[in-house]
């Protein structure tokens, strides 16, 4: 691919990424232990909270849920709980699909306009396993997304 061509992608990319918030995990509502007494509900700055009338029990939306973890605090019946992100190399933002978008956050840890990814994250980041996360990184993820290569030098890939 033409130099300044990729250079074009990776920057495109970079911005479309700055219009979204990085989310690791999921929260999940245990319906045995919850009274349906509605606090998470009122304390949930994003609304992601709705009472699901199949399982006459509150569920979280997760495309409106950012992670914050209001709802756990608010609780009185521990009942909801944090699943961690699954891992995937390359995968950074938890979604379980390695796309173009994880190219541009690996771009923006490499270059230091993000920095607060966790261990999970930085590990699944470095897919050419040398121990650190950089613009070559985000480069092999990009490759990855679009179908330029199948494996990624961490996992034994070229
Ligand atoms: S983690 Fe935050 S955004 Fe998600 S459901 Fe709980 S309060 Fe709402
Ligand atoms: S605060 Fe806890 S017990 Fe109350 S509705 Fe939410 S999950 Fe259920």
């Amino acid at each position: 691919m033409n130099n300044k061509i990729f250079v074009l992608i990776l920057i495109i990319i970079l911005i479309t990424a700055l219009l979204f918030a990085v989310k690791n995990g999921t929260y999940q509502i245990n319906p045995g232990p919850c009274t349906n007494c509605g606090n998470c509900v009122s304390h949930c700055p994003n609304d992601a909270i709705y009472y699901n009338t199949h399982i006459w029990n509150y569920q979280i939306n997760q495309d409106l849920c950012d992670g914050c973890g209001n709802c756990v605090a608010w609780c009185p019946r521990d009942a909801i709980y944090f699943i961690p992100p699954q891992y995937i190399y390359g995968d950074v933002d938890g979604d379980e699909n390695v796309s173009s978008y994880d190219a541009a956050l690996t771009l923006q840890y490499s270059a230091g306009i993000i920095s607060d990814w966790t261990e999970e994250q930085i590990t699944s980041g470095d897919v050419n396993g040398d121990g650190n996360v950089s613009s070559y990184d985000a480069a092999l993820i990009l490759q990855y997304s679009a179908g330029i290569i199948d494996e990624f030098p961490v996992e034994g890939g070229k």
